[in-house]
Parts: C-alpha cells; structure tokens; sequence
C-alpha cells in the first residue's frame, strides 16, 4: 500500500473536476491517489470505469452540438 493511499484511506479522498462533461456531469480525480470519480444518471457520485468514460464523451458530444445549435440560433436571431 502507497503512503498516498494510505492517506486517502484515512483522510478520504482530495476530489477536483476535471472534466466537466455537462451542466449536471462532471468527472472528477483525486489529487492524491488519481482515483476517479463521475456523476451517473442518478446525480450520484460513482468510479468512472471505462463503460461510464464512454457514456461520457456521448454525453460530451450530444451537450456541445445542442449548446452550439443553440448559440448558433440566438446570433441569427439578434441579426434580426
Ligand atoms: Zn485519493
């Protein structure tokens, strides 16, 4: 067991976003150990396993094209 572990195992874990997904999904990584963690589709905090990083960039790529469409409607809408 590292001692960075250990520190985890003891203080729990030091969690920041790192990536955040969507308005509701974030991904996020302890500082410590490198552990990481996402919102599920429940709002509840579970390990990002390679099925949830998956989930995740479909996620990414629906929120983007919809934010994009949507920036895209209030410019030509303010031409007017
Ligand atoms: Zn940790």
């Amino acid at each position: 067991m590292t001692p960075t572990k250990l520190y985890c195992d003891f203080f729990g874990h030091n969690y920041q976003v790192s990536k955040r997904v969507t308005n509701h999904v974030n991904e996020y990584t302890c500082k410590c150990c490198k552990k990481q963690l996402t919102t599920n589709s429940n709002g509840k905090l579970t390990e990002l396993t390679p099925k949830f990083q998956e989930i995740n960039q479909a996620l990414e790529r629906i929120y983007n094209n919809r934010t994009m469409r949507l920036k895209q409607k209030s410019l030509s809408s303010s031409i007017y």
